[in-house]
Protein backbone atom coordinates (compact mmCIF):
# COMPACT_ATOMS: atom_id res chain seq x y z
CA UNK A 1 0.00 0.00 0.00
CA UNK A 2 1.75 3.40 -0.66
CA UNK A 3 2.83 5.62 2.35
CA UNK A 4 2.17 8.78 0.26
CA UNK A 5 0.00 11.72 2.07
CA UNK A 6 -1.66 14.60 0.52
CA UNK A 7 -2.99 17.26 1.77
CA UNK A 8 -6.08 18.23 0.28
CA UNK A 9 -7.05 21.67 -1.54
CA UNK A 10 -10.67 21.47 -1.74
CA UNK A 11 -11.21 18.63 1.86
CA UNK A 12 -15.01 19.63 1.75
CA UNK A 13 -15.40 18.99 -2.02
CA UNK A 14 -17.17 15.57 -3.15
CA UNK A 15 -17.89 14.50 -6.80
CA UNK A 16 -20.10 16.89 -8.41
CA UNK A 17 -23.63 16.52 -8.23
CA UNK A 18 -23.77 16.12 -12.30
CA UNK A 19 -22.01 13.51 -11.75
CA UNK A 20 -23.76 11.16 -9.21
CA UNK A 21 -26.77 11.72 -10.63
CA UNK A 22 -26.16 11.53 -13.90
CA UNK A 23 -24.38 8.27 -12.47
CA UNK A 24 -27.71 7.04 -10.61
CA UNK A 25 -29.97 7.86 -13.41
CA UNK A 26 -28.28 5.69 -15.88
CA UNK A 27 -27.49 2.86 -13.28
CA UNK A 28 -31.21 3.16 -12.41
CA UNK A 29 -32.52 3.90 -16.62
CA UNK A 30 -33.92 7.03 -15.27
CA UNK A 31 -35.37 9.50 -17.48
CA UNK A 32 -32.75 12.05 -16.77
CA UNK A 33 -34.25 15.88 -16.42
CA UNK A 34 -30.45 15.98 -13.87
CA UNK A 35 -27.35 17.20 -15.65
CA UNK A 36 -28.04 20.01 -18.23
CA UNK A 37 -27.42 19.26 -21.63
CA UNK A 38 -29.78 18.56 -24.65
CA UNK A 39 -30.63 14.73 -25.58
CA UNK A 40 -31.28 15.98 -29.07
CA UNK A 41 -28.73 15.95 -31.86
CA UNK A 42 -26.65 19.94 -32.71
CA UNK A 43 -26.51 21.34 -36.25
CA UNK A 44 -25.27 18.78 -38.60
CA UNK A 45 -23.84 21.78 -40.35
CA UNK A 46 -21.93 23.02 -38.33
CA UNK A 47 -20.47 19.31 -37.60
CA UNK A 48 -19.72 19.28 -41.18
CA UNK A 49 -17.83 22.49 -40.71
CA UNK A 50 -15.78 21.63 -38.34
CA UNK A 51 -15.03 17.64 -40.41
CA UNK A 52 -14.21 19.87 -42.99
CA UNK A 53 -11.64 21.92 -41.64
CA UNK A 54 -10.37 18.59 -40.45
CA UNK A 55 -9.48 17.99 -43.82
CA UNK A 56 -8.96 21.08 -45.23
CA UNK A 57 -5.61 20.76 -42.05
CA UNK A 58 -6.72 23.30 -39.46
CA UNK A 59 -5.09 20.65 -36.93
CA UNK A 60 -2.33 22.25 -35.47
CA UNK A 61 -2.22 24.72 -32.79
CA UNK A 62 -3.99 28.10 -33.13
CA UNK A 63 -3.02 31.29 -31.86
CA UNK A 64 -2.35 31.06 -27.85
CA UNK A 65 -6.10 33.34 -27.43
CA UNK A 66 -7.94 31.33 -30.12
CA UNK A 67 -8.51 31.52 -33.71
CA UNK A 68 -8.31 35.03 -34.82
CA UNK A 69 -11.25 35.11 -37.51
CA UNK A 70 -13.86 33.71 -34.08
CA UNK A 71 -12.82 36.37 -31.95
CA UNK A 72 -13.66 38.60 -35.08
CA UNK A 73 -16.72 37.17 -35.37
CA UNK A 74 -17.46 37.56 -31.88
CA UNK A 75 -16.38 41.08 -31.23
CA UNK A 76 -19.10 41.13 -34.72
CA UNK A 77 -21.74 39.49 -32.30
CA UNK A 78 -21.01 41.32 -29.82
CA UNK A 79 -21.36 44.68 -31.42
CA UNK A 80 -24.69 43.62 -32.92
CA UNK A 81 -26.39 42.42 -30.03
CA UNK A 82 -25.15 44.48 -27.31
CA UNK A 83 -23.81 47.45 -29.15
CA UNK A 84 -20.23 46.48 -27.36
CA UNK A 85 -16.98 47.30 -28.87
CA UNK A 86 -14.56 44.31 -28.11
CA UNK A 87 -11.42 44.69 -29.83
CA UNK A 88 -10.32 40.71 -30.76
CA UNK A 89 -7.08 41.27 -30.37
CA UNK A 90 -6.84 42.15 -27.12
CA UNK A 91 -10.11 41.58 -25.53
CA UNK A 92 -11.51 38.06 -26.34
CA UNK A 93 -9.71 35.03 -25.77
CA UNK A 94 -11.29 31.46 -26.78
CA UNK A 95 -11.22 28.75 -23.83
CA UNK A 96 -12.20 25.28 -23.34
CA UNK A 97 -15.77 25.81 -21.64
CA UNK A 98 -17.57 28.58 -19.56
CA UNK A 99 -16.29 27.03 -16.23
CA UNK A 100 -12.57 26.95 -17.59
CA UNK A 101 -13.12 31.05 -18.48
CA UNK A 102 -14.75 31.06 -15.11
CA UNK A 103 -11.64 29.18 -13.12
CA UNK A 104 -9.21 31.23 -15.12
CA UNK A 105 -10.45 34.53 -14.22
CA UNK A 106 -10.98 33.92 -10.31
CA UNK A 107 -7.18 32.61 -10.75
CA UNK A 108 -5.87 36.02 -12.83
CA UNK A 109 -7.47 37.86 -9.67
CA UNK A 110 -7.77 36.39 -5.86
CA UNK A 111 -4.91 36.23 -3.51
CA UNK A 112 -5.44 34.22 -0.48
CA UNK A 113 -7.33 36.29 2.02
CA UNK A 114 -9.52 37.96 -0.41
CA UNK A 115 -13.41 37.51 -0.51
CA UNK A 116 -15.82 37.05 -3.27
CA UNK A 117 -19.35 37.87 -2.85
CA UNK A 118 -21.47 34.47 -4.45
CA UNK A 119 -25.41 34.64 -4.66
CA UNK A 120 -26.21 30.61 -3.59
CA UNK A 121 -27.80 28.86 -4.46
CA UNK A 122 -24.42 29.10 -6.45
CA UNK A 123 -23.54 26.92 -9.58
CA UNK A 124 -21.22 24.51 -7.80
CA UNK A 125 -17.82 25.03 -9.62
CA UNK A 126 -17.69 29.05 -7.79
CA UNK A 127 -17.10 28.25 -4.58
CA UNK A 128 -14.16 25.64 -5.14
CA UNK A 129 -12.85 28.19 -7.93
CA UNK A 130 -12.40 31.07 -5.04
CA UNK A 131 -11.16 27.69 -2.65
CA UNK A 132 -8.55 26.66 -4.37
CA UNK A 133 -6.92 30.06 -4.81
CA UNK A 134 -6.98 30.41 -1.17
CA UNK A 135 -9.70 32.96 -1.09
CA UNK A 136 -13.18 32.92 0.86
CA UNK A 137 -16.42 33.20 -0.96
CA UNK A 138 -19.15 35.09 1.15
CA UNK A 139 -22.64 34.10 0.20
CA UNK A 140 -25.70 36.24 -0.27
CA UNK A 141 -29.45 34.25 -0.39
CA UNK A 142 -31.20 35.00 -3.35
CA UNK A 143 -34.67 35.58 -1.83
CA UNK A 144 -36.95 32.39 -2.20
CA UNK A 145 -39.01 31.76 -3.96
CA UNK A 146 -38.35 33.24 -6.94
CA UNK A 147 -34.20 33.81 -6.35
CA UNK A 148 -34.39 38.13 -6.37
CA UNK A 149 -30.93 39.46 -6.01
CA UNK A 150 -31.48 41.30 -2.42
CA UNK A 151 -29.32 44.20 -2.57
CA UNK A 152 -29.13 45.51 1.11
CA UNK A 153 -27.55 41.84 1.67
CA UNK A 154 -25.07 42.26 -1.20
CA UNK A 155 -23.72 45.87 0.79
CA UNK A 156 -23.50 44.57 3.56
CA UNK A 157 -21.66 41.37 2.46
CA UNK A 158 -18.88 43.98 1.21
CA UNK A 159 -15.63 44.85 3.38
CA UNK A 160 -12.30 45.90 2.37
CA UNK A 161 -11.33 42.78 1.29
CA UNK A 162 -13.76 42.35 -1.39
CA UNK A 163 -11.77 41.16 -4.70
CA UNK A 164 -15.14 40.44 -6.64
CA UNK A 165 -18.78 39.41 -7.61
CA UNK A 166 -19.96 36.67 -9.42
CA UNK A 167 -23.38 37.07 -11.15
CA UNK A 168 -25.13 34.65 -13.43
CA UNK A 169 -28.12 35.86 -15.49
CA UNK A 170 -30.17 33.80 -16.64
CA UNK A 171 -29.50 31.76 -13.76
CA UNK A 172 -28.62 28.03 -12.88
CA UNK A 173 -30.24 26.20 -11.43
CA UNK A 174 -33.26 28.72 -10.89
CA UNK A 175 -34.09 30.56 -14.18
CA UNK A 176 -34.26 33.61 -12.80
CA UNK A 177 -32.89 36.99 -14.78
CA UNK A 178 -31.53 39.92 -13.59
CA UNK A 179 -32.97 43.26 -15.12
CA UNK A 180 -31.85 46.69 -15.42
CA UNK A 181 -32.62 47.53 -11.82
CA UNK A 182 -30.00 45.09 -10.55
CA UNK A 183 -27.31 46.19 -12.79
CA UNK A 184 -28.29 50.33 -11.42
CA UNK A 185 -28.12 48.23 -7.65
CA UNK A 186 -24.71 46.52 -8.61
CA UNK A 187 -23.12 50.03 -10.20
CA UNK A 188 -23.37 51.50 -6.99
CA UNK A 189 -22.14 48.91 -5.40
CA UNK A 190 -18.70 48.52 -7.39
CA UNK A 191 -18.20 52.18 -8.66
CA UNK A 192 -15.28 53.90 -7.12
CA UNK A 193 -14.00 50.26 -5.53
CA UNK A 194 -11.04 48.21 -6.45
CA UNK A 195 -14.11 45.45 -6.99
CA UNK A 196 -14.24 42.73 -10.50
CA UNK A 197 -17.14 41.47 -11.64
CA UNK A 198 -17.16 37.85 -13.06
CA UNK A 199 -20.24 37.57 -15.11
CA UNK A 200 -21.38 33.92 -16.34
CA UNK A 201 -23.39 34.34 -19.28
CA UNK A 202 -23.49 31.18 -20.49
CA UNK A 203 -27.17 31.01 -20.85
CA UNK A 204 -27.15 34.54 -22.86
CA UNK A 205 -30.01 32.84 -25.70
CA UNK A 206 -31.49 30.91 -23.36
CA UNK A 207 -34.13 34.16 -22.18
CA UNK A 208 -37.62 34.02 -22.83
CA UNK A 209 -40.75 36.01 -22.79
CA UNK A 210 -38.95 38.99 -24.91
CA UNK A 211 -36.69 39.31 -21.56
CA UNK A 212 -33.92 41.46 -23.00
CA UNK A 213 -30.72 39.76 -21.76
CA UNK A 214 -28.66 42.66 -19.64
CA UNK A 215 -25.28 41.43 -20.87
CA UNK A 216 -22.49 43.63 -19.26
CA UNK A 217 -21.15 43.84 -22.61
CA UNK A 218 -24.06 46.72 -22.51
CA UNK A 219 -22.24 48.51 -20.37
CA UNK A 220 -19.13 50.22 -20.89
CA UNK A 221 -18.31 51.47 -16.96
CA UNK A 222 -18.94 47.98 -16.16
CA UNK A 223 -16.53 46.00 -18.56
CA UNK A 224 -13.68 47.61 -17.68
CA UNK A 225 -13.78 45.71 -14.17
CA UNK A 226 -15.07 42.35 -15.74
CA UNK A 227 -14.56 38.94 -17.31
CA UNK A 228 -17.33 38.07 -18.94
CA UNK A 229 -17.63 34.38 -19.27
CA UNK A 230 -19.71 32.62 -22.05
CA UNK A 231 -20.39 29.20 -23.82
CA UNK A 232 -20.29 27.64 -27.82
CA UNK A 233 -21.99 24.81 -26.18
CA UNK A 234 -25.01 25.94 -24.41
CA UNK A 235 -25.66 28.38 -27.92
CA UNK A 236 -25.43 24.83 -30.31
CA UNK A 237 -26.39 22.18 -28.55
CA UNK A 238 -22.90 20.55 -27.91
CA UNK A 239 -21.91 21.29 -24.50
CA UNK A 240 -19.13 18.05 -24.96
CA UNK A 241 -17.31 20.15 -26.77
CA UNK A 242 -16.38 22.17 -23.87
CA UNK A 243 -15.97 25.45 -25.92
CA UNK A 244 -16.62 29.16 -24.59
CA UNK A 245 -14.83 32.37 -24.75
CA UNK A 246 -13.85 35.38 -22.04
CA UNK A 247 -14.19 39.26 -22.95
CA UNK A 248 -12.30 41.42 -20.64
CA UNK A 249 -11.09 44.78 -21.41
CA UNK A 250 -6.66 44.64 -22.53
CA UNK A 251 -5.13 44.84 -19.30
CA UNK A 252 -7.40 42.30 -17.51
CA UNK A 253 -7.00 39.94 -20.49
CA UNK A 254 -3.40 40.33 -20.59
CA UNK A 255 -3.42 38.96 -17.07
CA UNK A 256 -6.20 35.80 -17.89
CA UNK A 257 -3.92 35.00 -20.34
CA UNK A 258 -1.04 34.32 -18.56
CA UNK A 259 -3.01 31.82 -16.51
CA UNK A 260 -4.36 30.66 -19.52
CA UNK A 261 -1.44 30.05 -21.48
CA UNK A 262 0.13 27.87 -19.22
CA UNK A 263 -2.97 26.29 -18.57
CA UNK A 264 -4.95 24.73 -21.32
CA UNK A 265 -2.56 27.05 -23.60
CA UNK A 266 -5.11 27.19 -26.60
CA UNK A 267 -8.63 25.24 -27.95
CA UNK A 268 -9.32 22.52 -30.50
CA UNK A 269 -8.63 24.67 -34.14
CA UNK A 270 -11.06 22.52 -36.15
CA UNK A 271 -13.79 23.24 -34.01
CA UNK A 272 -12.93 27.11 -33.72
CA UNK A 273 -12.56 27.50 -37.49
CA UNK A 274 -15.72 26.06 -37.75
CA UNK A 275 -17.39 28.49 -35.44
CA UNK A 276 -16.12 31.12 -36.94
CA UNK A 277 -17.84 30.48 -39.98
CA UNK A 278 -21.34 29.25 -38.49
CA UNK A 279 -21.32 32.32 -36.19
CA UNK A 280 -21.92 34.73 -39.44
CA UNK A 281 -25.71 32.70 -39.12
CA UNK A 282 -27.51 35.12 -37.12
CA UNK A 283 -30.79 33.07 -36.74
CA UNK A 284 -28.54 30.18 -35.30
CA UNK A 285 -28.55 31.28 -32.02
CA UNK A 286 -31.31 34.01 -32.33
CA UNK A 287 -34.15 30.91 -32.75
CA UNK A 288 -32.72 29.38 -29.62
CA UNK A 289 -35.16 31.39 -27.31
CA UNK A 290 -38.04 30.55 -28.88
CA UNK A 291 -37.12 26.86 -29.09
CA UNK A 292 -36.28 26.83 -25.80
CA UNK A 293 -39.40 28.45 -24.73
CA UNK A 294 -41.57 26.36 -26.05
CA UNK A 295 -39.89 23.70 -24.57
CA UNK A 296 -40.50 25.32 -21.10
CA UNK A 297 -43.64 25.88 -21.39
CA UNK A 298 -44.30 22.25 -22.93
CA UNK A 299 -42.92 20.85 -19.65
CA UNK A 300 -44.99 23.19 -17.33
CA UNK A 301 -48.25 22.51 -19.02
CA UNK A 302 -47.05 18.48 -18.59
CA UNK A 303 -46.27 18.70 -15.11
CA UNK A 304 -49.58 20.08 -14.24
CA UNK A 305 -50.70 16.48 -14.17
CA UNK A 306 -48.31 16.28 -11.74
CA UNK A 307 -48.38 17.05 -7.23
CA UNK A 308 -44.97 19.23 -8.55
CA UNK A 309 -45.63 22.87 -7.68
CA UNK A 310 -43.30 24.63 -10.47
CA UNK A 311 -41.62 27.56 -9.71
CA UNK A 312 -41.22 30.50 -12.53
CA UNK A 313 -38.10 30.05 -14.88
CA UNK A 314 -37.27 33.44 -17.32
CA UNK A 315 -34.48 31.36 -18.57
CA UNK A 316 -31.53 28.73 -18.94
CA UNK A 317 -32.46 25.08 -19.28
CA UNK A 318 -34.14 24.90 -15.94
CA UNK A 319 -37.22 25.19 -13.89
CA UNK A 320 -37.03 24.69 -10.22
CA UNK A 321 -40.30 23.03 -8.77
CA UNK A 322 -41.42 21.96 -5.29
CA UNK A 323 -42.79 18.60 -3.69
CA UNK A 324 -44.93 19.75 -0.34
CA UNK A 325 -47.54 17.82 -2.16
CA UNK A 326 -45.86 14.72 -2.55
CA UNK A 327 -42.90 13.88 0.80
CA UNK A 328 -41.15 16.08 3.41
CA UNK A 329 -38.14 14.50 2.45
CA UNK A 330 -34.90 16.39 2.62
CA UNK A 331 -34.03 17.24 -1.37
CA UNK A 332 -31.20 15.03 -1.49
CA UNK A 333 -33.19 11.83 -0.37
CA UNK A 334 -36.02 12.40 -2.66
CA UNK A 335 -34.05 13.18 -5.81
CA UNK A 336 -32.25 10.01 -5.09
CA UNK A 337 -35.63 7.83 -4.15
CA UNK A 338 -37.58 9.53 -7.14
CA UNK A 339 -34.41 8.62 -9.24
CA UNK A 340 -34.77 4.77 -8.64
CA UNK A 341 -38.28 4.53 -7.54
CA UNK A 342 -40.35 6.71 -9.98
CA UNK A 343 -37.41 6.52 -12.74
CA UNK A 344 -36.64 10.14 -13.14
CA UNK A 345 -33.28 12.21 -12.26
CA UNK A 346 -33.44 15.73 -11.06
CA UNK A 347 -30.98 18.02 -9.35
CA UNK A 348 -31.59 19.06 -5.80
CA UNK A 349 -30.75 22.48 -4.82
CA UNK A 350 -29.51 22.24 -1.91
CA UNK A 351 -26.54 21.21 -3.52
CA UNK A 352 -25.83 24.56 -4.81
CA UNK A 353 -26.00 25.98 -0.87
CA UNK A 354 -22.79 25.67 0.77
CA UNK A 355 -24.42 24.81 4.25
CA UNK A 356 -26.74 22.59 2.22
CA UNK A 357 -29.99 24.80 3.03
CA UNK A 358 -32.85 23.23 1.98
CA UNK A 359 -35.85 24.65 0.61
CA UNK A 360 -37.23 21.09 -0.69
CA UNK A 361 -36.80 22.11 -4.19
CA UNK A 362 -35.63 19.91 -7.09
CA UNK A 363 -34.31 21.60 -10.73
CA UNK A 364 -35.56 19.86 -13.93
CA UNK A 365 -33.70 20.22 -16.82
CA UNK A 366 -36.14 20.87 -19.80
CA UNK A 367 -33.76 21.31 -22.68
CA UNK A 368 -35.03 17.86 -23.65
CA UNK A 369 -37.09 15.93 -27.10
CA UNK A 370 -40.58 16.18 -26.81
CA UNK A 371 -40.63 12.61 -25.74
CA UNK A 372 -38.13 12.65 -23.82
CA UNK A 373 -40.43 15.39 -21.34
CA UNK A 374 -43.12 13.45 -21.54
CA UNK A 375 -42.15 10.34 -20.62
CA UNK A 376 -40.48 11.92 -17.83
CA UNK A 377 -43.48 13.39 -16.53
CA UNK A 378 -45.56 10.08 -17.57
CA UNK A 379 -43.58 8.66 -14.43
CA UNK A 380 -44.02 11.58 -12.07
CA UNK A 381 -47.57 11.43 -12.25
CA UNK A 382 -47.85 8.34 -10.70
CA UNK A 383 -45.64 9.62 -7.98
N1 LIG B 1 -23.92 23.05 -16.52
C1 LIG B 1 -24.55 21.78 -16.43
C2 LIG B 1 -25.63 21.77 -15.36
O1 LIG B 1 -25.79 22.69 -14.64
C3 LIG B 1 -23.64 20.64 -16.10
C4 LIG B 1 -22.19 20.85 -16.15
C5 LIG B 1 -21.43 19.72 -15.58
O2 LIG B 1 -21.91 18.59 -15.52
N2 LIG B 1 -20.29 20.00 -15.10
O3 LIG B 1 -26.29 20.79 -15.21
Amino acid sequence: MSTIQLSSKLPNVGTTIFTVMSALANEHKAVNLGQGFPDYPMSSELIALVNDAMKNNFNQYPPMPGWMPLREAIAEKASFLYGAEINPDTEITITPGGTYAIYSAFTTILHPGDEVIVFEPAYDSYIPNIEINGAKAVTVDLVFPDYHIDWQAVKKAVTSKTKAIIINSPHNPTGSVIGEKDIEELRKIVTGTNIFIISDEVYEHLIFDQIPHQSILRYPDLVERSFVCFSFGKTYNCTGWKMGYCIASPSLTKEFRKVHQFNAFTCHTPTQVALAAFLKNKEAYLSLSSTMQEKRDHFISLMQQTRFNLQHSSGSYFICGTYENISDEADKEFAIRLTKEAGVATIPVSAFYQNGKDDKVLRFCFSKKKETLEAAVEKLVHY
